[in-house]
């Protein structure tokens, strides 16, 4: 039974709310892996990734520079869901920098999901939630 407020699922209800905008999840990442190194927390409370998202991982995930936190046996993977109208309701995982440019160019308002993930012991943690899309929306993006 999971009483988690942070978990990172993927059911867009779970991630409605958040706010618009870029928004930094280093913050909330760094209190998970240190609740997990004073063992306040088992490795299955924290690496409890769906098999989608660890098959998305494997199959389109961008690979980074970053050991898992967790198991330090694997190079973290960021998988991208982009979520909005017209996109499905658990988002569409967006793999290609094209297809993510395509989605730029809707009016609509999307909202892309960028989250790591750990293929060896399924660690995952939303790092960063970024406007896509909605063209009128882009003047008062910075950076
Ligand atoms: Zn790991």
């Amino acid at each position: 039974m999971s009483t988690s407020a942070d978990g990172p699922a993927f059911a867009n209800s779970s991630l409605r709310g958040a706010a618009r905008g870029v928004v930094d999840h280093r913050l909330a990442r760094r209190h998970l892996i240190n609740e997990y190194h004073r063992g306040r927390l088992r490795q299955d409370q924290v690496c409890d990734a769906h098999p989608e998202l660890i098959r998305a991982a494997k199959n389109v995930g961008t690979p980074s520079n970053t050991t898992c936190p967790i198991c330090q046996q694997a190079k973290l993977k960021l998988i991208t869901y982009v979520f909005g109208s017209r996109l499905p309701s658990q988002g569409r995982c967006v793999s290609t920098a094209k297809e993510m440019a395509a989605l730029n160019q809707r009016c609509d308002d999307l909202t892309a999901y960028v989250v790591e993930a750990c293929v060896e012991c399924r660690w995952h943690h939303l790092l960063r939630i970024l406007p896509v899309g909605g063209r009128r929306m882009r003047r008062s993006a910075s950076g």
